[in-house]
């Protein structure tokens, strides 16, 4: 730790760019702006060493740091041709947070440092008394209450400074600030002044002692609570610390040829390639953010400071040009020089994100490596698919309560509690919200149609969520400050109670939850590939989407495939780019209206012939759906998983049901209810399901089987080439993979024979029990094709529900237990590492075994990362979330 402090401007600049880490963001491009010629008033920074070594020893500096420091106020010294503490012609500075990534707001800023009860006489001399006293006073607030502490006595949470300026107004009788003289400004200074004192506290007139101040207190605040929780959210390292920056004050409040703004490179919002700002005259910096007068667009400029505006058109080509990104810049104008203050890449939409990258490998800035690295793909991508609220009915609205944001996009429509009132509504022509404590398989016709699905409990892999993902539903989950009462059918929120049958609103990306009917429409993206309903001429987003695309599809080494069940559903991933896929889960075809009689006979009917005719029944009408899926997809590779849920999910839970079903089936209702109480199991999650089902029930597999060879002869005679591949859920035995492959080889035969067509097919496994990673060479031996179910692996792998680990899994996160919600994102470490033990073994026993994954990990980024990095064959998500998949997986590509 030799060099604590990097100059720059004036002459003299030892940092660049490439520092952030050492000098903060502000600080390193404020080097690199000065290299670069762009005019940037003086100063220097201390590193963010520096802040580490404060923080860790206490409030101490490490040695060497006084002198540097003193060193550093010479240049800005001689750069200004001013001195500290100069009575007449007193150098004042700005002392700033610049932290490695930006933490807007988040710190503390103190300035016009420099000034004292003299050197503020010769400023007034220098500029005018009111300007003079309006910087003193300025100072004295900002110290008193960042450094000296000086806060609200009361509690009521206001700033004594703001309240004396207030009480000097009202006896003024002035309307705004601007309207208070010169002398009240310096009587306002003798009172704040006053205030510091009351408090135990002086403000030192020497401004060296002032800079001290300043400087630990910038540093202290890398640590206060609101820093520490926006690091938390935003999973920045604790560790970085920040730097501070000192830095020569410009002023923009000198007069009409002075003046500041903040301006954008292109429009952030959209992306535009157009200079995007605004300014005000004669004005420092935090009028503009204030809002104490409105800005003027920055094109206006031109007008006011034709000069000045070349200038700055000059300085936004030689930043886009050298950083090659969207800048977001800082600029204030004294005296009719032009001085830069920051320039940070800027932050912006998906829209504009997509957009500036494909518009700058067009305009050769940057490569179209470059543009796919640039895009996030959950937060900016994604927002190119999701059905938008208008952005100022929302802002009208009422923010009820906060979710998950399970299902990203807009929805608003009528409150249904139940999935029949769902039903019901929609057929009136109603758009509808599924409310729910959770949803379960029951709910699924209600889900598919509401436009939206708001849930109490669960996270993000509970029904709710996965399904609305699926379907391509917006969903909001776990909300705990939703209380829903099903017996008075109303919700209550945010102090508000509502109806069933009352509007809501919902926003899957945020999670807000939000009263009343907001406004939504499609995205141009989906109106042009799913709903057909706008031509790509006159849809330039869906261009740019088309563009960006195009490039990541021929980076990206992982297949991407679509978790779908519906011919609509798979049409809508193969519009989104899916190549096969990777799981239906029939069970999910079991639940419609003129099926679950059916199921309900095949697993608790007596007489033999009567569940034969049943299964008969279901098998006729799984034909159909597959053949209707294989149909869509045909040529590419289509996963079928047999029936995996435990039974009594297809059974009725109350009495008036029960009754009703054993009069349909001709049983006493109490044999029934024993029957169906056998059934239930304490954790049916590790009960009786998946294959465990199908060698239990066999018929009830072959039933399965035989209508996917059935289908698929059908089409092979239309002449079509299907590909069904045939997966056992939750196999954890070799023997369990051997019994049931055997059957599923039989009956398959056994059909074709019958068909008179031969099918090429594959029959494979989920590997989603620990049990199965670990013997996965034993299971490759039965299974020519494996695919990880990580939902139920994560849930096996931790021991935690994955229907109810939402109640503590917040807590983890907040107390950082965990680093996220392991169903959320792949937990590396341990499912990881069961998923790299289970390819291995399984491709040392079968070296072209076809490894993918479906649980909901493999449409999340980071995930998907992984399983590029451990060599899956591809990843499946759910329709709406292949674009996602598919950029994430070229990322992880380009990143190698
Ligand atoms: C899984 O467990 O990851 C999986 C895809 O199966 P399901 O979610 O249907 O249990
Ligand atoms: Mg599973």
């Amino acid at each position: 730790m030799d060099k604590l402090v990097y100059l720059f401007g004036g002459g003299r600049t030892d940092g660049s760019a490439e520092m952030k880490e050492l000098l903060g963001g502000k600080g390193a491009n404020l080097a690199e702006m000065a290299r670069l010629g762009i005019p940037v008033p003086p100063g220097f920074t201390i590193t963010t060493e520096v802040c580490r070594y404060y923080i860790e020893h206490g409030g101490r500096y490490p040695s060497g740091l006084e002198d540097q420091v003193k060193e550093g106020v010479k240049h800005l010294e001689e750069a200004t041709g001013r001195s500290f503490g100069d009575p007449e012609n007193p150098l004042l500075v700005s002392v700033r947070s610049g932290a490695p990534v930006s933490m807007p707001g988040m710190m503390d800023t103190i300035l016009n440092l420099g000034l004292n009860d003299e050197s503020v006489k010769g400023l007034a001399r220098k500029t005018s008394p009111r300007f003079a006293y309006d910087a003193y006073r300025r100072l004295l607030a900002m110290y008193g209450s960042v450094v000296l502490g000086v806060k609200d006595e009361g509690g009521a949470g206001v700033d004594p400074f703001d309240a004396a300026m207030e009480e000097l107004k009202r006896e003024r009788g002035a309307a705004s600030d601007l309207d208070l003289t010169a002398d009240d400004l310096a009587e306002l200074v003798a009172r704040y002044k006053e205030l510091i004192r009351k408090a135990g506290k002086e403000f030192p007139q020497d401004p060296h002692e002032q800079l001290w101040g300043a400087i630990g207190a910038v540093f202290s605040s890398w640590d206060n609570e609101r820093a520490r929780i926006y690091r938390r959210l935003n999973r920045i390292p604790d560790t970085l610390g920040t730097a501070v920056n000192v830095q020569a004050m410009v002023f923009g409040n000198l007069g009409e040829n002075s003046g500041t703004g903040v301006a954008f490179t292109r429009d952030p919002a959209t992306g535009e390639n157009r200079f995007y700002g605004e300014y005000l005259l004669n004005a420092q910096g935090e009028d503009v953010v204030a809002g104490i007068r409105t800005p003027k667009p920055i094109s206006e400029l031109e007008r006011d400071m034709p000069q000045v505006y070349r200038q700055l058109l000059e300085v936004r080509e030689k930043l886009e040009r050298h950083y090659r990104d969207m800048q977001d810049i800082e600029f204030t104008i004294e005296e009719g020089k032009l001085y830069l203050l920051q320039t940070r890449t800027g932050k912006r939409t998906g829209f504009a994100a997509v957009r500036i990258a494909v518009e700058m490998v067009e305009e050769g800035l940057i490569t179209e490596k470059e543009a796919i690295l640039r895009i996030d793909p959950a937060e900016q991508l994604s927002q190119l698919l999701q059905p938008i609220f208008d952005p100022a009915e929302k802002a009208k609205a009422k923010v009820l309560a906060k979710g998950l944001p399970a299902g990203p996009g807009a929805a608003t429509g009528r409150i249904a509690l139940t999935a029949e009132e769902a039903v019901r509504l929609e057929k009136e022509g109603q758009p509808v919200i599924l409310v729910r404590h959770e949803t379960s398989p029951e709910d699924i016709q209600g889900m598919a149609v509401a436009k939206g699905i708001l849930t109490s409990r669960g996270g993000m892999t509970s029904h709710a969520a996965v399904v609305a993902r699926q379907i391509g539903k917006v969903a909001v989950v776990g909300c705990d400050g939703l209380n829903v009462d099903y017996e008075k059918r109303e919700i209550s929120a945010g102090g508000v109670t509502l109806k069933e049958g009352d509007w809501i609103s919902i926003d899957g990306t945020t999670g807000e939850v939000l009263e009343g009917k907001v406004p939504t429409m499609a995205s141009e993206v989906v109106q042009v590939l799913i709903e057909e309903t706008l031509a790509p001429e006159e849809a330039p987003v869906y261009r740019l989407y088309e563009k960006l695309m195009t490039w990541v599809d021929q980076y990206r080494v992982l297949g991407v495939r679509a978790n779908a069940d519906e011919p609509d559903q798979a049409r809508v991933a193969l519009a989104f780019g899916a190549e096969g896929i990777g799981l239906c889960r029939t069970e999910h075809m079991f639940f419609g209206e003129d099926r679950i009689p059916y199921v309900q006979q095949a697993i608790i009917g007596r007489d033999p012939a009567a569940r034969k005719e049943a299964l008969e029944r279901l098998g006729k009408m799984q034909a159909e759906d597959f053949e209707g899926l294989l149909r869509v997809m045909d040529g590419k590779p289509v996963i079928i998983r047999l029936l995996d849920p435990p039974m009594h999910e297809f059974l009725p839970k109350d009495d008036a049901e029960i009754a009703e079903l054993a009069k349909r089936f001709g049983l006493d209702k109490e044999e029934l209810k024993a029957q169906i109480e056998s059934l239930h199991e304490f954790n049916p999650m590790l009960g009786h399901r998946g294959c465990r089902l199908g060698i239990t029930h066999p018929d009830l597999y072959d039933m399965q089987v035989a209508a996917i060879f059935r289908a698929a002869a059908a089409l092979r005679k239309e002449g079509l080439d299907p590909k069904p591949y045939v997966m056992v859920p939750l196999v954890g035995h070799v023997n369990e993979m051997r019994a049931v492959r055997e059957r599923i080889d039989e009956i398959a035969r056994r059909t074709m024979e019958e068909e008179g067509v031969e099918i090429a097919y594959k029959v494979g496994t989920m590997i989603e029990v620990p049990r199965a990673a670990i013997t996965a060479d034993e299971i490759a031996q039965a299974a020519e094709f494996f695919s990880f179910g990580t939902n139920d692996l994560t849930q096996m792998t931790f021991g935690y529900s994955r229907d109810d680990a939402g109640k503590f899994i917040q807590e983890y996160l907040k107390s950082k237990i965990l680093p996220d919600d392991p169903f959320q994102t792949l937990d590396r470490k341990g499912v990881g590492e069961l998923m790299k033990m289970g390819k291995e073994k399984g491709r040392s026993t079968r070296p072209d075994l076809s490894v993918g994954i479906c649980g909901e990990h493999g449409g999340e980024s980071r995930s998907v990362h992984f399983c590029h990095e451990i060599g899956l064959d591809y990843v499946s998500a759910s329709p709406y979330r292949i674009p996602v998949a598919r950029l994430a997986a070229a990322q992880a590509a380009l990143k190698g």
